[in-house]
């Protein structure tokens, strides 16, 4: 949690300000039983009215002070949490943003939606209750024990009693308790997991009907969390009847000896009210330190999920601050022996090499699972290489600027998404000011013209989220036509023709190939018919090269590929190695 406290430094003054008006508050509190003891003590005993309203009306006029000193705490102490918890929370979020795939992988969407969440604001709920209850427990136990004690040593040694018992039952209460708050935040890592992918692939679930599957899953999980969360429950329930028993044990004996001090003469009766306040005070802040060990132990579970992403450096690094200069004869993309693995694994890429010239068609071939998505991934530099080099325009991957690179790169992601917003705004992500024509031409060679035009709001119609509003063919069109504006010096495709009908498919590759005349495209894709006419063609198999160079050549030379055409085309359509 301390290293988050930075995320304050906005709210010092809220920090200092709250705490000291608590304290303010505390102080009026401990007088209270002062007055009252004066009020038995002088306007009772000698049927003083006028002292008795008199006293009344401090007693009251303490009471004010204090409820305006906790409001305006409370106000400060709200402002300063939900400052930090943003500034936190978009810290976290750019930090996150800096992650390259592999870290994303690593921690998992759902989990850090979490983090994102439910962490923040457990963070925040801590900071809340530092400022208003973190000062003010603790004096008022100690305000309270120095006052009974200034009263009278002798009843005071029942505080001492008392207090030791106490501590010992928060203690165990709570190192029992304690480990569990992390155990619980992970098992609701997993319910939003599920609850993530029940919701993105509901369709896919129903068309298999596993929502039987899917709802005992989910159940589960959070059956489980639910007993984790119960289990800590038990065993905080304990927490007040036990302190309470002690405690009102204690005001029993403090009773039963003050009445033999009284008449002893040591106390007066006024005192012992005051005594049993004391008494009471106490009790009550005991409860709220051990809400407040609770609130703070779930902060610090949080604090410590949320500094394990801080603690993460992205794997991709932007080292090169300065613009690359590239060798324009150099090829476009060349691969020296690339190895790559996730995570440290098996090598999902091994022994790669090829050389892809400037405005050269490049396809790539291979079951799936072969690497394919993965090999162009090196490319943009979602990944770095586990070893080997990635090379665009004959400068190392790793020697550009992100933006540099990137901007070189137009690729259509396996999975076609697009965001809520117009569909201008979703043409317009590669660069912002892009014209219209441009954007024509990218929606004209990705064959989205017809249906675009058929759309009531031409470019300005809503896309929702994930593109929802659309069907998958027009989704796939419409992330080539993003990624064409601009005019990238290399285009990647990956398989993004999968769901487009084998005419459309025909189209869109001669008018990539048409139009696309002086640019690098690579093409990936399971079908033969769609990568035949590249200049070249790289075939994979299990993360390894099994074949590279022209159909004809491949025909001959790799059996691979060979069966690849053999089952996917016709014989006259593997002769003629046209369209
Ligand atoms: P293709 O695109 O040819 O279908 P991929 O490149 O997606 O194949 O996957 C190649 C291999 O790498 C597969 O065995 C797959 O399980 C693995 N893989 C892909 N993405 C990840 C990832 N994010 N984390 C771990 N393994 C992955
Ligand atoms: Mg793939």
């Amino acid at each position: 949690m301390r290293k988050l406290l930075k995320y304050l430094k906005n709210y010092r003054f809220d920090t200092i300000i709250g705490p000291t008006l608590k304290l303010l508050e505390a102080i009026f509190e401990l007088i209270v039983p002062l007055v009252m003891a004066k009020i038995i003590d002088v306007g009772i005993k000698n049927g003083d009215m006028a002292y008795v309203l008199k006293m009344g009306g401090v007693i009251v006029l303490l009471g004010v002070c204090g409820l305006a000193a906790a409001l305006v705490c409370q106000y400060v102490a709200a402002r300063a949490a939900f400052g930090f918890g943003t500034e936190l929370r978009s810290a976290l979020f750019r930090h996150i943003n800096s992650f390259s795939h592999a870290e994303i992988d690593k921690f998992g969407t759902s989990s850090l939606i979490t983090r994102l969440t439910n962490d923040v604001t457990a963070a925040q709920n801590g900071v809340n209750m530092a400022i208003r209850l973190a000062s003010r427990a603790p004096f008022l136990i100690i305000g309270s024990a120095v006052m009974a004690m200034s009263m009278d040593m002798k009843l005071s040694l029942i505080f001492f009693a008392a207090a030791p018992l106490v501590s010992f039952v928060l203690y165990m209460i709570m190192s029992r308790s304690i480990p569990f708050y992390g155990k619980i935040q992970k098992k609701l890592d997993r319910i939003s997991l599920l609850t993530r992918e029940n919701l993105v692939g509901a369709r896919v679930i129903r068309a298999f009907s596993r929502q039987g599957e899917e709802c005992e899953e989910f159940d589960e999980a959070c059956d489980s969390h639910t007993a984790a969360a119960v289990k800590v429950g038990k065993i905080s329930a304990l927490l007040n009847p036990l302190t309470s028993v002690i405690m009102n044990l204690a005001i029993v004996a403090i009773i039963w000896f003050g009445g033999y001090r009284v008449y002893d003469g040591a106390l007066t009766q006024g005192e012992v009210i005051a005594f049993v306040n004391y008494m009471t005070q106490i009790s009550l802040a005991l409860v709220v330190v051990a809400n407040l060990v609770i609130i703070f132990t779930k902060a610090s579970a949080s604090a410590a999920r949320i500094n394990e992403i801080f603690a993460a450096e992205p794997s991709v690094k932007e080292t090169a601050k300065e613009p690359a200069a590239v060798l324009c004869s150099a090829p476009a993309v060349e691969l020296r022996d690339v190895v790559f693995s996730y995570g440290g694994g098996e090598p999902a890429l091994n022994g790669i090499s090829f050389r892809i010239m400037h405005g050269e068609t490049f396809g790539i071939i291979g079951g799936t699972g072969s690497g394919k998505s993965t090999l162009v991934n090196l490319i943009p530099r979602f990944y770095d290489v586990s070893s080997g080099e990635v090379l665009v325009d004959g400068v190392d991957v790793r020697d550009f600027p992100f933006s540099q690179l990137r901007e070189k790169i137009g690729i259509v992601p396996q999975r076609a998404q697009l965001f809520k917003g117009t569909l201008l705004e979703n043409m317009r992500w590669r660069k912002k000011d892009a014209d219209i024509a441009d954007i024509d031409r990218a929606i004209r060679i990705s064959q989205s013209a017809e249906f675009v035009s058929k759309l009531e709001n031409g470019y300005e119609t809503m896309i929702l989220q994930n593109g929802k509003n659309l069907s998958g063919g027009q989704k796939q069109r419409l992330t080539i036509a993003r990624a064409l504006v601009g005019s990238p010096e290399i285009v990647i495709l990956d398989d993004s023709s999968s769901a487009l009908d084998y005419s459309t498919d025909y189209k869109l590759r001669k008018a990539l190939s048409e139009e696309l005349s002086g640019t690098t495209v690579i093409i990936i894709s399971q079908r033969a018919a769609a990568v035949k006419n590249a200049d070249k063609i790289l075939v994979l198999d299990d993360g390894k090269a099994v074949g590279l160079g022209t159909h004809a050549e491949l025909l001959e030379a790799c059996p691979v590929y060979k069966e690849i055409c053999l089952s996917q085309l016709s014989a006259e359509e593997i002769e003629k190695g046209g369209q």
